[in-house]
């Protein structure tokens, strides 16, 4: 039975919250909605800030707001911006914004996403920042240009597809990260091997398990080991943390993560949350984690658009965590654990097209692709599944992994 009028107030208008509103209007939703944003700009996607954006400027291609805000009527969905919600209170059910102005909610979202942790060492330095907002972004358009010596703090997908935009445009980069390999939190160490030597035959300078110490009065920025860079523009990208402040202010839990079930509810009754905010039971692991990728924030807005309309038809949200990133001329994509107890290599890594597929207990757990596109969509159906497919079969080039991915379907139908 879809739910009666109702007003749904989202915090936050990254990917998350937009998408939870616009969701809510196709589902039919006949209560207010109200999306409110701290950020002036009108909502944006954040994907293409580290690529294309850096390339072209065009903040117009990265609004999320024509397909979205504009679903029926204009006024279907209230858009607050660059007024912060600055307390809240889950009891009366009310919050205020920094204007001084009160919202009433009968069911509140929070998409309030992360923001990049600081580097004591760089703070305050005016050559130093993040890249989050389409703020940032800006900033770093500015200085990049050849020549530029860029050097980047953290070996993410922030640092790596930074590192591949300073390429093109022919700056001088050096990326220092402080494990002893990249991407530790999401891609195996095989790949994160195959991304150094990408990035090293690019001309990126890559340090590994160095960081960075204080940074000299002429801009030098200094390592652990006493070596030096030079730097026109430090880009510090080592991980984010959750903007959960209005959660815990309101007895929420959290634990750098408001920690969410399949309908994204919280631990206070009609209170949600969604995307890179939450902390929620990964399917694959088993244990409650932070996953931040564009697809986790969408598949958490679309459950919990669905069970706000109609909570008897909604179906909880499980998928296999996934992401994407583009690296210069690379295409990473990874779905599920990136470690396990077996693991087998699909392709030729020399071809500089392959997968490296997980097993754990004989499951397919994972699987991370390299310019293998159309295997990965394969693999990670089967990682979804749980299934059982032997390393000699799935390696096997003249496996087709559709017919595979069919029949594994059928066999993890239940009986
Ligand atoms: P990350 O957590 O993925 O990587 C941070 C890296 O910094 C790690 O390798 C870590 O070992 C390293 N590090 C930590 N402290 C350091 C220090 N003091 N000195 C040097 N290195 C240090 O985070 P990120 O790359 O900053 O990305 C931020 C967020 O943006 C993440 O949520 C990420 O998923 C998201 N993002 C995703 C994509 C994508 O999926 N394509 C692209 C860009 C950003």
């Amino acid at each position: 039975m879809l739910s009666r009028a109702f007003h749904v107030v989202i915090v936050g208008a990254g990917m998350a919250g937009v998408s939870a509103a616009t969701r809510l209007r196709e589902l039919g939703f006949a209560g207010d909605v109200t999306l409110v944003s701290q950020e002036d700009e009108a909502p944006y996607d954040r994907p293409p800030l580290s690529k294309q954006f850096l390339l072209d400027g065009d903040a117009d291609a990265i609004l999320l707001q024509p397909e979205a805000l504009a679903v029926q009527a204009p006024a279907d969905i209230e858009l607050i911006r660059g007024n912060p919600v600055v307390a809240l209170d889950a009891r009366s059910r009310e919050l205020k914004l920094r204007d001084g102005r009160e919202l009433h909610w009968d069911r509140l979202v929070l998409a309030t996403g992360a923001r990049p942790r600081a580097l004591p060492a760089l703070a305050r330095l005016p050559h130093a920042q993040t890249l989050r907002t389409l703020e940032d972004a800006r900033a770093i358009r500015q200085t990049l240009m050849p020549g530029t010596r860029l050097l980047i703090v953290g070996g993410g997908p922030i640092g790596l597809e930074l590192a591949a935009m300073g390429v093109q445009f022919d700056a001088r980069v050096t990326l220092v990260e402080a494990a002893d390999r990249l991407m530790t939190r999401s891609a195996p160490a095989l790949i994160a091997e195959h991304l150094r030597r990408h990035h090293e035959d690019s001309g990126v300078d890559i340090r590994l398990g160095r960081s960075v110490v204080a940074v000299r009065d002429d801009g030098h920025a200094v390592f652990d080991d006493g070596a030096c860079v030079a730097a026109d523009l430090i880009v510090v990208g080592i991980g984010v943390q959750a903007n959960d402040e209005l959660a815990v202010q309101a007895g929420i839990a959290s634990d750098d993560g408001i920690f969410v079930d399949g309908f994204g509810r919280t631990t206070t009754p009609d209170v949600f949350a969604i995307g890179d905010v939450t902390r929620q039971r990964n399917p694959i692991t088993g244990r409650f984690e932070r996953i931040e990728t564009w697809s986790n924030a969408q598949g958490q807005a679309r459950a919990v658009a669905a069970y706000l309309a109609d909570p008897d038809s909604a179906a909880p949200y499980a998928d296999t965590p996934w992401f994407w990133s583009d690296q210069g001329e690379l295409r990473l994509q990874a779905a599920g654990a990136i470690a396990g107890d077996e693991q087998a290599v699909r392709g030729d890594p020399d071809s500089g097209r392959f997968s490296l597929i997980q097993w754990r207990d004989g499951r397919v757990v994972g699987v991370a692709a390299v310019n293998a596109a159309r295997d990965f969509q394969m693999l990670k159906r089967l990682v979804a599944a749980g299934s059982r497919l032997r390393p000699e079969v799935l390696v096997d080039p003249k496996a087709d992994l559709k017919s595979l991915v069919a029949a594994a379907a059928v066999s993890s139908t239940p009986a």
